[in-house]
């Protein structure tokens, strides 16, 4: 027996409102859709942060994106180790299955792991410096990007620095998959930096021509 509850009553409730007014008012649409199978554009990587919502910014109808969230949006570097890589299987079916047009990284203000990444790698946050720490050894990824913005004196700063780089990493990273620098030299595969201001709403984007991330 698997130990599974019946769903909270407030979520039960939200379902069946759904079922009876976006999905009934919709329902040739979503049966297309189920027929049709997906054929999204663009792959988006972004954070587990609840407040990241990125169908709601892009007003995103189902279907248009394939999302893979994880922490701190993160993309690691190609490694073919037989390991189970689950944010380099999303980015291996997006590309050459779905084959998206797109990759989107989204980083975020507020992150609460590019700042338990500062924390480690600035010796406040010895916990997360153990092997067993599922976070911490996720947040390895980001290292590189630490040592870019160490020198950095003021901490908020930095941190913020640092929320920037773990989309610049995760750039860097995709480019090191074969099916993604093929489907890029093809033309077929372009791929894009973001970073949300949550409280102001602000979306910036990396622009290499100024090294920097922009207002769009
Ligand atoms: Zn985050």
């Amino acid at each position: 027996m698997h130990d599974a509850r019946p769903l909270p009553t407030y979520l039960v409730h939200r379902y069946h409102g759904w079922k009876a007014t976006a999905y009934a008012e919709n329902q040739s649409w979503y049966r297309r859709l189920a027929g049709e199978g997906q054929h999204p554009r663009a792959m988006i990587v972004s954070c587990c942060d609840s407040r990241v919502h990125v169908t709601s910014i892009f007003g995103a109808d189902q279907g248009e994106f394939f999302i893979h969230r994880n922490i701190a949006n993160l993309v690691p570097p190609c490694e073919p180790d037989g390991d189970r890589h689950g944010t380099s299987a999303a980015l291996e079916f997006a590309v050459t299955a779905l084959k998206v047009a797109h990759v989107i990284v989204m980083g975020h203000s507020g992150c609460g792991g590019v700042r338990g990444c500062h924390d480690m790698c600035s010796g406040k946050a010895p916990a997360l410096e153990e092997k067993s720490s599922f976070v911490g050894r996720w947040m390895d990824i980001l290292r590189p990007g630490y040592e870019r913005v160490s020198g950095i004196a003021e901490e908020e700063g930095r941190i913020r620095a640092l929320e920037k780089e773990a989309v610049l990493v995760s750039l860097e990273n995709m480019t090191s998959f074969p099916f993604v620098a093929e489907a890029m030299e093809a033309g077929l595969l372009t791929l894009h930096g973001l970073w949300l201001d949550i409280g102001e709403g602000r979306l910036e984007q990396y622009s290499p021509g100024t090294a920097g991330f922009v207002p769009i």
